[in-house]
């Protein structure tokens, strides 16, 4: 943040109840900043975020959830090599969330989650997470309706259970639009040095662009609550999501106040 402009979180949050339309926000969207504009306090961010964890972990008192969800090529990956390099890996680690294997099929969705939900002062952050159970799974018919609609409620309780033990939640959408989606698979197939995140499974979700949409529509506006809000970031500029997510993370972990602890040691030690 800086004098000229507002905090991010205020703009990008979506507020419990409210009703999300994608189509209306524009993916573009940049809230006066420019690259230029933008480029110092992003670094400014990192550093505070680089501070705040290094406090984080010292103290042991706070877990950190992050969870981030897009489309394809939304920008998950750059994300995390963005944000995260301002982490110590000591305390920090993601946790990619695939196509469910056998032994995680055969328990119940949020089983898999939880076994990697963040401890006192560890920062997790989840690339995919329990939301694809209403996503891919409701896209692709994996499981019932009646067995999906339900999760909605049962994600709000279970992020509540997480919040109320004391861990702090933030929850990024990474929003491009069909164009975007677009340029970055063509994009990925014209460089050879890309061809290795090229899949061609991406062509067929691409189709049902509409649907997953609308799923994501359900996923904010029924999930984003005061213990585990959503953000919805503009990210078909890159410089801008970065801005955005290392900003509202950095404002999210100053909340906290997390500090050294203090500890007694005897006077006037001098190691021999
Ligand atoms: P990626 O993020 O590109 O590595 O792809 C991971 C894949 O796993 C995506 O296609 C997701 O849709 C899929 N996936 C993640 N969670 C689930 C789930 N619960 N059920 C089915 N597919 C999933
Ligand atoms: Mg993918």
């Amino acid at each position: 943040m800086s004098a000229d402009h507002p905090h991010l979180a205020e703009r990008l949050i979506v507020k419990p109840s409210s009703k999300v339309s994608l189509h209306e926000a524009d993916a573009n969207e940049s809230h006066g900043y420019t690259k230029d504009t933008a480029a110092k306090p992003t670094l400014d961010d990192l550093a505070r975020l680089t501070s705040l964890q290094e406090r984080l972990f010292a103290e042991q008192k706070h877990p950190i959830l992050v969870v981030l969800q897009g489309i394809d090529t939304s920008g998950k990956d750059g994300t995390i090599r963005h944000v995260m390099s301002a982490l110590n890996p000591q305390g920090c680690w993601i946790a990619g969330f695939g196509v469910p294997t056998a032994v995680e099929s055969a328990h119940d969705y949020l089983w898999r989650i939880h076994a990697q939900t963040p401890a006192n002062g560890e920062i997790v952050v989840f690339n995919r997470s329990h939301y694809e159970s209403v996503l891919v799974v409701r896209v692709h018919d994996l499981v019932p309706e009646a067995q999906w609609r339900p999760r909605f409620a049962q994600i709000n309780a279970f992020e509540e259970l997480l919040a109320a033990e004391g861990t702090t939640i933030v929850k990024f959408f990474l929003h491009i639009d069909r164009d975007e989606q677009r340029q970055r698979l063509q994009a990925r197939y014209d460089d050879p040095t890309k061809h290795w995140k090229f899949k061609m499974g991406d062509l067929e979700e691409r189709k049902r662009w509409d649907d997953y949409t609308a799923a994501y529509e359900d996923v904010l506006s029924r999930c984003s609550t005061d213990a585990a809000p959503w953000y919805v970031v503009p990210a078909n500029r890159k410089w801008f999501r970065n801005l955005a997510i290392g900003e509202i993370l950095a404002d999210r972990l100053e909340a906290l106040k997390p500090e050294y602890p203090v500890v007694e040691l005897p006077p006037n030690l001098v190691i021999a």
